[in-house]
């Protein structure tokens, strides 16, 4: 079993939880092609992206990823012409706009770290798919509007704020790239609360508890 074998999330996950995860498995490999461009995409593939889009959902029971048709993975990283050679090939991951409008594009090697390496904070379809949630309100600015009651906006923005300043006086271990925008801040310290929760809960303890309550999700209370 493959989830079992390489999805530490759903290994943790008792008998109806896991249930349920397969379940929401199926429904988005049902709803979203993923194709490979100028690589060989294997069904252990294809379950890693479609893991990826559901951890971070899997709080909420009636999410689906609208407006997102095709995830497409690439051999290596890309650039910003989503060119796999050629100059500035920094990305591995992205959400498509304008022509790649619906899709999303993902580094298949590093989609597979992601999974293989359990003692780092990174975790690239993750982060994708939490820019998905993130825009699902109309904006990508860090502030997912579309899964935070109102009233805990501002004090989210606030806390944001404090941890990007850490972050550029060189006092975080936070993943500097969250530091170089909001917009990057949410889905950066989502792959931290995926990947390493409970180092998360103890070094970040309130950071840990705003994303509770945004994803509906205890990670760290795992066995
Ligand atoms: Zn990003």
């Amino acid at each position: 079993m493959i989830l079992e074998g390489k999805v530490t999330f759903y290994k943790q996950l008792d008998h109806d939880d896991r249930k349920r995860f397969e379940d929401r498995i199926m429904r988005f490999m049902a709803d979203v092609r993923i194709t490979g461009v100028s690589t060989e995409v294997s069904d252990e593939d294809r379950l890693l992206v479609a893991a990826s889009a559901v951890i971070p959902i899997f709080g909420f029971p009636q999410w689906q990823y609208r407006g997102l048709r095709e995830v497409l993975l690439y051999p290596s990283a890309f650039n910003e012409r989503y060119a796999v050679t050629g100059g500035g090939r920094n990305r591995l991951g992205q959400v498509g706009s304008g022509t790649m409008g619906g899709k999303m594009i993902l580094s298949r090697p590093a989609l597979l770290q992601g999974f293989s390496n359990e003692t780092s904070k990174s975790h690239v379809g993750i982060h994708e798919f939490v820019h998905l949630l993130d825009k699902a309100d109309g904006m990508v600015d860090g502030l997912p509007e579309a899964l935070l009651e109102r009233q805990y906006a501002l004090p989210w923005m606030k806390l944001m704020q404090e941890k990007i300043k850490g972050i550029h006086a060189g006092k975080s271990d936070i993943d500097p790239y969250g530091g170089t925008e909001e917009a990057e801040f949410f889905p950066v310290v989502s792959e931290y609360f995926f990947k390493r929760p409970k180092l998360l809960k103890r070094k970040h303890p309130r950071l840990y508890a705003k994303l509770e309550r945004i994803f509906r999700q205890d990670p760290a209370g795992f066995a």
